[in-house]
């Protein structure tokens, strides 16, 4: 199977099957049988910004907002990190109550807390350079932040006005901060089409990725887009498939979305090339809250308690839980890159 720059057009011709085992082969030699844990931590549910798909978006104003102290946090991440948890991602909207200040101390505070052992990943949208710079300083690892659709037009009218390139920046300003880098997009969003997906994978392949996350689109009845079609398991499959194939050495997660809206959607990307699960160790109390979608299926499970449960469960799928800090391969390249660079100058 040809995998050169050129080839995703031909990919996206294959037979789902075809994709799927080719996926996997390289998944296996690549990462072998391991899928790494991420605890996830949702702070804030306050967001500035608007975007259609999103429950969290400013106009919502059936949810009720939170957003969740210092000492909460450390808490839950001393719970996760005492459980063997090894990297911490804070998910959180744009929330102005959390400034860069106030990140960056959080940051460090994870980091001492865990005597540096823990990755820390961000994913709170767009900031400036200087923020992601002071975050990386403060010992950020790692940043998520989808593209969302490549299309442009799309891209503006379901952001409410935030231009793609204006995201694209910012990926790039992550990038230029030296951390790893995670974006990805939806799948099945309403005015997306065959030509969308291919250029969202061109995309992928283009910024070079470390993580890219991808994830059915869900209707949620408090957004414009509630009576929107959700985006299908087989579509979420196949572009899973085609990620592991066009960038081999990227973390990708099997999605909370994908579980969310299909039985075995979670199942169905550990088999299409992903290596990576992010139980949610957010306080149950302000769960409920964090609903970007309808029927997100982390909001009972205590991420912390149901390692055991994860574990034997990714056994009978022949995987072996990972709780380690799981860098990506692509980074740890990259690295030593920059390391040969340096020694010689
Ligand atoms: N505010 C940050 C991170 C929180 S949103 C950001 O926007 O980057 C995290 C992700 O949830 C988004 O990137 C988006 O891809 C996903 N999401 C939001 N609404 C969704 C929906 N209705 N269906 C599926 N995924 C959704
Ligand atoms: Fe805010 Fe992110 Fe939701 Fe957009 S997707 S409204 S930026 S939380």
């Amino acid at each position: 199977m040809t995998r050169g720059a050129s080839s995703i057009r031909e990919l996206m011709a294959l037979p789902t099957a075809n994709l799927v085992a080719e996926a996997d082969r390289i998944r296996t030699e690549r990462y072998g049988d391991g899928v790494w844990i991420r605890g996830l931590m949702e702070f804030t549910n306050r967001c500035a910004c608007n975007c259609l798909y999103c429950g969290l978006r400013r106009e919502n104003r059936k949810i009720g907002r939170y957003s969740l102290e210092e000492n909460v946090l450390l808490d839950a991440a001393r719970a996760a990190f005492d459980r063997g948890i090894r990297t911490f991602v804070l998910q959180g909207g744009e929330d102005p109550l959390w400034t860069t200040d106030r990140l960056c101390a959080i940051v460090r505070a994870i980091k001492e807390q865990t005597s540096g052992e823990a990755a820390v990943t961000l994913s709170c949208g767009i900031r400036s350079p200087g923020e992601y710079r002071a975050l990386r300083d403060a010992g950020m690892d790692r940043y998520l932040m989808r593209f969302e659709t490549s299309d442009r037009e799309l891209h503006e009218c379901l952001r409410d006005g935030v231009s793609l390139e204006r995201r694209l920046r910012a990926l790039r300003d992550l990038r230029e901060a030296g951390v790893e880098v995670g974006s990805g997009f939806m799948v099945g969003l309403p005015g997306e089409t065959e030509k969308t997906r291919r250029e969202n994978l061109e995309l992928c392949r283009d910024l070079e990725l470390d993580m890219i996350g991808i994830g059915p689109f869900i209707p949620n009845p408090d957004t414009p887009l509630f009576a929107a079609a959700p985006g299908t398991i087989e579509e979420t499959v196949r572009m899973t498939a085609i990620v592991r194939i066009i960038l081999p050495d990227a973390n990708i997660p099997a999605t909370t979305a994908a579980g969310s809206l299909f039985a075995e959607g979670r199942e169905a990307m550990l088999a299409a090339g992903a290596n990576v699960l992010m139980p949610n160790i957010t306080p149950l109390s302000v769960r409920m809250l964090y609903l970007l979608y309808p029927g997100k299926d982390t909001i009972r499970q205590d991420g912390v308690q149901e390692l055991d449960e994860i574990a034997g469960h990714l056994r009978a799928l022949g995987r072996t839980m990972r709780l380690d800090r799981g860098d990506s391969r692509s980074s740890a390249r990259r690295r030593g890159v920059a390391e040969t660079a340096a020694a010689r100058m």
